[in-house]
Order: structure tokens, then sequence, then C-alpha cells
């Protein structure tokens, strides 16, 4: 992988668009990913958050590939640091949602992003798998929907 440039990111971070921005790129049918990450621990020479630095660069590496290989336009939401770690409790630096907190937070994070109208949403690790979908004619989210929400 390339070491990280800014620049080949720049207007895929939902956090650094105005309102304004965001309201178009939900307009333009842009695929939201939210990268989720975990904070915990991954032994003694490891960061706790280890997993949500990576889901944050694979997401913004996904999009940038979906957009500049695919033409698939994608909007990345700010990664979610925190996650279900229950078997990691006894490690000092764990941080894990109960399964109902997680869960309503991922539910209002959708129902907010589908009030911006958006209304295809993906994770962090299905980016380049949606664009290949789109290039294929298949409906994007056929394999992560949330079809209590409308998102297709
Ligand atoms: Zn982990």
């Amino acid at each position: 992988m390339q070491p990280f440039n800014e620049r080949d990111y720049a207007g895929l971070m939902w956090g650094e668009m105005s309102w304004v921005e965001v309201g178009r790129a939900a307009k333009e049918g842009r695929i939201v990913v939210l990268p989720l990450g975990s904070t915990e621990q991954h032994g003694p020479m490891m960061p706790v958050g280890c997993d949500h630095f990576l889901a944050h660069s694979w997401a913004l590496e996904g999009a940038r590939r979906a957009r500049d290989t695919h033409h698939v336009p994608v909007v990345v939401l700010p990664t979610l640091p925190y996650g279900r770690a229950t078997q990691h409790m006894d490690f000092p630096g764990t941080v894990s949602l109960s399964l109902d907190t997680y869960l309503r937070l991922l539910e209002d994070i959708a129902r907010n992003a589908i009030r911006a109208g958006c209304r295809f949403l993906g994770q962090s690790a299905i980016p380049i798998m949606l664009a290949e979908a789109r290039r294929r004619g298949h409906t994007p989210c056929s394999t992560c929907n949330l079809p209590q929400y409308g998102i297709r």
C-alpha cells in the first residue's frame, strides 16, 4: 500500500464537508460508508486503536478506488472507534459497548444518513464489492441492505 496522501482522499470524507456538500453528495446518490472499528487489546506491542485506525484507512482507500477506478461515488462517515469487544475485557484499554447500545448507535447513524437524503449504505469492508456489483449492473446494497430504513 502506498503511503497515506490526504490529497488522494479529498472530497470523500463526510466530516470535512459542509452541510451543503453533504446534501449534494446525497443527491448524487453517493454510497455512504461507515468504517467500523474497535478499541481493544492486540497484545503488549500493538495500540488499542489498531482496529479503528485500519478501518478508517481501508474505508478511505476503498472509497478512493471506487471513485477513481470504478467511477462509483462514495462518501465516508467518521469512523466509529468502538464496537463489541467482550472477549478482551480483562485487558486495560479495551472499550466495549453493550449490544443494545451498539445496535442503537448504528441505527441512529443510519437514520441520520437517510435524513440527509442518502439511500445507499455500506460499512468499511465493502466499498469495492459495492462498486463491482454496480459495475455488473446489480443492485448495490443487496448484501448489506437495511430494508427497515428503506435503503436499497
Ligand atoms: Zn481487534
